[in-house]
């Protein structure tokens, strides 16, 4: 907290401090978002010439910790969150008729999605402000993060998911020891009835696009990326011309803004690359907004259906900073089938070795389209965000592919099954 100015409501622009709100402007309710205003003067003072690292040696996340709304002396936990590979995709580039595209894997994250990044700022909130209990609902990759960064420090937690959430991510919650409420409904059921017990019990609140520090936690991908992109002997930062994310509630894509509005600010780097936010048919009401021009603050809910469940929500809870990211980069919404998100599961697997769930596969369908509509084109640079472990879903991981050869304990079984192939 040490360099933040205020919390800035998005619909009417006043500054509030973080001891004066906690999640959303008191004027505007739960739609009133909040975004954290920070005094870059003094984090450029703070922070060393070639990377960003302030604060002294944090790893992961926390070498950024100056830009982030936590105190330089709050402990954090003790897992890696963040530091995750950003691979070169020679072989997909080809295919797709582009020269660089590269894909940061999240799903290498410590409860394999990119949730951790938020999850673990609201664990350090949570414990400054002393409460006893976190909450959060989720549509499972919130909660399983939320969950496995509280077993890391013994915080008492309580999850909201709808009945619906893939088996794997309701284990691990289990697994971690939350207090699960399986709830009949869909994930917005969850939301409102999480927002209630947290009023009631005083819980501490890390619903996505309500509490604003997690967009902040968020954006740390992008620090990454540009370090990653860098030449580290010439001490430069590098950045992408587009980078595709797949969005549900938007927290993600509005990370991803933050983090290069702050780049910029800082002048680490001298433009903001265009941000393609991903959408699947089935749940595209960003899309919806973005083709049609309407007001995200006025547009109503809609009924969200699809097999990428991280990216299912009828109403981005995160939709002002998702418009904004896209509008003010000049980038695009794209919105791709399931039957598309499916088959690329097999094609970012075999073609760069990343194994990524439903929603995070849904980015690569969605470079896919943006590269036959002419969103991208062969010289842009390319990053996409894989957000989420293909381990976390493998039924519909399995529906993408083919069945196996089962065969007898014999040889000439399997010359029988390879035949010429070896
Ligand atoms: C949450 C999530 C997303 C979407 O992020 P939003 O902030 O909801 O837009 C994408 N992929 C995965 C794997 C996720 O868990
Ligand atoms: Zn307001």
């Amino acid at each position: 907290m040490d360099h933040v100015l205020g919390l800035e409501c998005l619909i009417c622009g006043v500054r509030y401090t973080p001891s004066e709100v906690e999640y959303v402007c008191p004027k505007h309710g739960d739609d009133g978002t909040l975004d954290v205003v920070y005094d870059y003067g003094a984090i450029g003072r703070t922070i060393n010439e070639s990377g960003i690292e302030g604060f002294g040696s944090g790893k992961g996340i926390w070498r950024y910790k100056a830009l982030l709304p936590v105190r330089r002396d709050s402990p954090v936990p003790p897992l890696a969150v963040g530091d995750t590979p950003l691979y070169p995709a020679p072989r997909l580039a080809s295919e797709l008729g582009l020269r660089e595209l590269w894909i940061k894997d999240d799903g290498r994250e410590p409860s394999a999605s990119f949730k951790d990044r938020a999850s673990a700022v609201a664990v350090v909130k949570a414990r400054e402000k002393g409460v006893q209990f976190i909450a959060t609902a989720s549509t499972g990759n919130a909660a399983a993060a939320l969950a496995c960064l509280c077993a890391s420090v013994e915080q008492p937690n309580v999850i909201f998911v709808p009945a619906s959430a893939p088996a794997a991510k309701i284990v691990q919650l289990l697994v971690y020891g939350s207090t699960v409420l399986l709830v009949d409904g869909t994930y917005d059921d969850a939301f409102e009835l999480c927002l209630e017990a947290c009023r009631e019990f005083g819980w501490y609140n890390r619903n996505t696009g309500y509490n604003p520090y997690m967009t902040e936690g968020k954006k740390t991908v992008v620090y990454e990326i540009c370090e990653q992109l860098g030449n580290e002997t010439a001490g430069n930062w590098g950045i992408p011309d587009v980078i595709v994310v797949p969005v549900g509630d938007g927290c993600i894509i509005g990370g991803v803004h933050k983090g290069f509005k702050d780049l910029l600010a800082l002048g680490r780097i001298n433009q903001i690359p265009r941000i393609i936010g991903a959408q699947s048919a089935g749940s595209d009401y960003m899309w919806q907004a973005w083709i049609r021009g309407e007001d995200v603050l006025t547009k109503p809910a809609i009924r969200a259906s699809t097999l990428a469940d991280s990216i299912s929500a009828g109403l981005p809870r995160d939709r002002i900073k998702a418009m904004a990211a896209v509008k003010e980069s000049g980038g695009a919404y794209v919105r791709v089938s399931d039957d598309e998100i499916l088959a690329a599961i097999p094609a970012l697997a075999r073609g760069a070795g990343v194994f990524a769930e439903p929603a995070a596969a849904a980015a690569y369908a969605g470079l896919v389209h943006a590269t036959e509509s002419g969103l991208v084109t062969a010289d842009d640079r390319i990053v996409i965000l894989s957000t989420g472990s293909g381990l976390k879903d493998i039924d519909s991981a399995g529906s993408s592919v083919g069945e196996p050869h089962r065969i007898a304990p014999d040889l000439a079984e399997v010359k029988r099954v390879l035949g010429t192939h070896v």
